[in-house]
């Protein structure tokens, strides 16, 4: 891990990891989408993006409707990192 790079933490699994590496995502009124580059936002890990149970823990936490949460389950296995 090269220094100075930031590093951030997963919201789920809590594990640390160079933000690079991470989903940076936000959440506004029981919605998830992609960070707009302003307002508060969180990570998520590729391990918890591919662990159906974490992102559906993480709809509940916070209260997306069942639309929402399974367009964000689509959305998440739909998202390829490395492209
Ligand atoms: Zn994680």
């Amino acid at each position: 891990m090269r220094k100075n790079e930031p590093v951030r933490m997963c919201i789920t699994c809590r594990e640390r990891d160079l933000q690079t590496n991470l989903i940076r995502l936000q959440e506004e009124n029981h919605h998830i989408f992609p960070y707009r580059g302003y307002g508060r936002s969180f990570y998520l890990c590729n391990i918890c993006r591919e662990n159906e149970k974490k992102v559906k823990s993480l709809t509940k936490r916070f209260r997306l409707s069942t639309e929402d949460s399974e367009q964000f389950v689509k959305y998440l296995k739909e998202l390829d990192i490395h492209g």
